[in-house]
């Protein structure tokens, strides 16, 4: 039997509640049905084990022992042991935060906060939050990163005022460090990487994507993430000044007793959920191999529709995204309404990308934006989740193209 839905919340907005953290129920699953995202953070009734530990510890958060061994724990096996990592409750405010110190006190002068226009919302809303205007730039058309080409663009013509660049490792694609260290030795702007969605993402050397960099990183551990909790994020750096620095903004610019010497917020996370997180570090490699062979099954099964070029040996897939082989959005859409009759749920990440949300019109400067619309237009997010088999991505897929023969017929 289905729990009963709740009664809605006066004022709750009536699509709060998101298709995309739904659990999947075995009724649906029976049924054929498919879920975008299907989250499966490791099982609450299996971590009894540490959370004795934390009750017999009785400290629930502020950097409690579960959390200093979390962090301990994702520095060696994410990242060889080089650098230092601080947990925080999402990465949202990890970006603030880390936006907030790369940047220093707000200087009217210097006030964009260069990114791609194809990301998720928090990285413009974090740079709102420190008080700067996201300036937004076109994707490459084969990796859908920030294009070096819009970048350079944008430089030319706002050059100094640029406070901060904020590269995204879109759909767990790396980007290039060495190319925004020179774009920050010329520009005299920080960095700071939105790696939400790149745990898990690694170099032929097994390495996770940030190592070694001091420019930090911030990583989501949303439980729709491959590195699925709850609700949790951490910001690495091979600078350890730099994360000492966030670790005293995290709990209100505290840097000893309680009085404030920096800028501050609660970004701590609690033990409970650092927990959850030593856990899922141990399943990480095999969820992230297992996602890989899935997103391999797709692209050999639809070989008329496009994928993204990434360059980098393992790469971490919260879904698998595609694109429509023509027809552009009247294509896109038909396609996502005819596989939900089917019981299959597509997505459309980022469409509408930041340049066509209607704050971030109102508040972001942006750059020519044609890749992006293009891209954005032609999106699919196909589904893609621990608990699905390659057989499920065989009749996905095998469903798809026969949609596609329909529409384009
Ligand atoms: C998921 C995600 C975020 C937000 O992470 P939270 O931990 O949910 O705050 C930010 N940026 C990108 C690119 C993401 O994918």
């Amino acid at each position: 039997m289905q729990p009963e839905e709740p009664a809605p919340i006066p004022g709750d907005p009536p699509d709060f509640a998101v298709p995309t953290v739904a659990v999947h129920s075995r009724a649906e699953q029976e049924a054929g049905q498919v879920r975008l995202i299907n989250p499966n953070p490791p099982r609450l009734s299996e971590l009894t084990g540490l959370f004795q530990e934390i009750e017999a510890i009785g400290r629930f958060s502020n950097f409690g022992p579960i959390n200093q061994r979390l962090e301990r724990a994702l520095v060696r096996e994410m990242f060889g042991d080089v650098g230092v990592c601080v947990t925080v409750c999402n990465a949202t405010l990890g970006l603030m935060l880390a936006i907030r110190q790369a940047v220093g006190a707000p200087d009217p002068r210097r006030r964009y906060a260069l990114m791609p226009a194809f990301t998720f919302a928090a990285t413009a809303q974090a740079a709102l939050w420190c008080g700067l205007t996201p300036l937004l730039c076109d994707i490459d058309p084969e990796t859908w990163l920030a294009a070096p080409g819009a970048e350079q663009e944008l430089v030319a013509r706002y050059g100094e005022e640029i406070a901060v660049m904020v590269p995204c490792t879109t759909f767990g694609a790396p980007v290039d460090f060495a190319h925004y260290d020179r774009m920050a030795r010329a520009t005299g702007a920080a960095v700071v990487v939105d790696a939400a969605a790149a745990v898990g993402s690694r170099d032929c050397a097994g390495l996770n994507l940030g190592t070694g960099q001091a420019w930090p990183s911030v990583f989501s551990m949303h439980a729709t993430k491959p590195f699925a909790t709850l609700e949790g994020g951490f910001v690495y750096s091979a600078d350890p000044d730099r994360i000492r620095d966030l670790r005293v903004m995290a709990n209100f610019g505290f840097a000893s007793g309680r009085s404030a010497a920096m800028p501050g917020l609660n970004a701590k996370l609690n033990e409970v959920t650092a927990a959850m997180g030593l856990v899922q570090l141990d399943r990480l490699a095999a969820i992230v191999a297992h996602r890989e062979a899935l997103a391999a099954a797709y692209r050999a099964m639809l070989p008329d529709f496009s994928f993204q070029r990434a360059a980098i040996a393992v790469q971490a897939h919260v879904f698998l995204p595609a694109l429509v082989p023509a027809r552009g959005r009247a294509g896109r859409d038909a396609v996502i309404r005819r596989a939900a009759a089917a019981g299959i749920e597509i997505g459309a990440y980022y469409d509408p990308h930041l340049g066509a949300q209607p704050y971030f019109r109102q508040t972001c400067r942006s750059g020519p934006l044609p890749v992006t619309d293009a891209v954005a237009d032609r999106m699919l997010s196909l589904p893609l989740h621990d608990t699905m088999t390659v057989t499920d991505v065989q009749r996905i897929a095998a469903t798809l193209r026969a949609i596609w023969r329909e529409i384009d017929r």
